[in-house]
């Protein structure tokens, strides 16, 4: 039986990876930092599946003891600051965890089990203020948040680990990817929640700020995948995985305001307040190398998946009704 270690495993894509990895027959051990009111609602469908072990990217001597609890073939690296808005008002912990954090998680592999694969979750926020378009795993980074600067670092650090010690230590570069488990800041659960609150009566207007940023949003279940596909190569390799299409915060507020006959001009104020210090204006990642070597694609639509999310929100703001 293979044995994975996943960091961030409570988080969106920790959950659906530990789902994925069950379903493949793995042992699975999910790392998890110790707080007071502890969050299981991603993680729910699998909780009593996984080995729970205790730790945090920013301490070292937890990392070592948790790759020698679980021995695991595989490691992924998914525990991040992972919101590009707290990176401004918290930079040097951004860094600790986002950019250090991945150091101290490849040195407790280098020390205790080199020989197991490595995943580390890179970021479309290198690219920043983009160089070339569409964004390759050749093009040039240039982030524009003290987390996307922090993602850059792990990028790198995980490339030298594989040319210095000879480790099978893999950085995909996943553009945003989002699901009913999105943490209810990020840009489409904070819309998809508001138009669910909208149309239940709840709330009559959704605030938001810069409505012309372009991203690329696939579908979090499918991109974890791709994550287990770069273990399973037979040489450790570097990987975009995107969807190819690109669509306005605008154009997102259309489609999710339209799943519900509501028209979105009718609802949302815009907050100077939410743009940000310096803005990431378009995204738009070439996948073709992972279609090419991995065998993947996307699968779910940016359609599909919004509706899946108001779907869900719906219920979710429903049952906070009856209680
Ligand atoms: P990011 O790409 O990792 O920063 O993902 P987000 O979902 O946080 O933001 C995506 C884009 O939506 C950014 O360009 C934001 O500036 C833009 N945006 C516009 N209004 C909002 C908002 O109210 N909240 C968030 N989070 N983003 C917004």
């Amino acid at each position: 039986m293979k044995k994975a270690l996943i960091t961030g495993i409570t988080g969106q894509d920790g959950s659906y990876l530990a789902e994925l990895l069950l379903e493949k027959g793995y042992k699975v051990y999910g790392m998890r930092r110790r707080t007071s009111t502890p969050n299981y609602e991603n993680i729910a469908n699998v909780r009593e599946k996984i080995e729970w072990l205790s730790g945090d990217l920013t301490d070292l001597s937890s990392l070592i003891s948790a790759v020698q609890q679980s021995d695991p073939d595989e490691v992924y690296n998914l525990a991040a600051q992972s919101f590009v808005e707290t990176s401004w008002p918290q930079p040097n912990l951004t860094g600790q965890i986002t950019a250090l954090g991945v150091t101290n998680l490849l040195e407790a592999v280098r020390i205790v089990k080199p020989s197991a694969k490595f995943y580390q979750a890179s970021s479309s926020e290198m690219y920043g203020k983009v160089m070339e378009t569409p964004q390759r795993e050749t093009t040039p980074f240039y982030p524009r948040s003290p987390y996307g600067v922090s993602k850059v670092y792990g990028h790198w650090i995980t490339l030298n680990y594989r040319e210095s010690f000879n480790m099978f230590a893999c950085s995909g570069i996943l553009f945003n990817h989002e699901s009913p488990r999105r943490g209810i800041e990020f840009v489409t659960r904070k819309v998809t929640d508001g138009v669910a609150r909208i149309k239940l009566g709840m709330k009559q207007k959704l605030t938001m700020g810069n409505l012309d940023a372009k991203r690329d949003w696939g579908f979090a279940g499918d991109y974890v995948k791709a994550m287990w596909l770069m273990l399973q190569q037979e040489e450790p390799d570097d990987f975009v995985i995107s969807t190819g299409e690109t669509r306005t915060v605008r154009q997102l507020l259309e489609v999710a305001f339209q799943s519900v006959e509501l028209r979105y001009e009718d609802y949302v104020v815009i907050d100077p307040k939410l743009f940000r210090p310096a803005e990431v204006d378009l995204l738009l990642g070439d996948c073709g190398k992972a279609k090419r070597q991995l065998g993947w694609k996307p699968e779910v639509s940016f359609e599909d998946m919004i509706a899946m999310m108001v779907e869900n929100d719906l219920h979710k703001v429903e049952r906070e009704l009856n209680h």
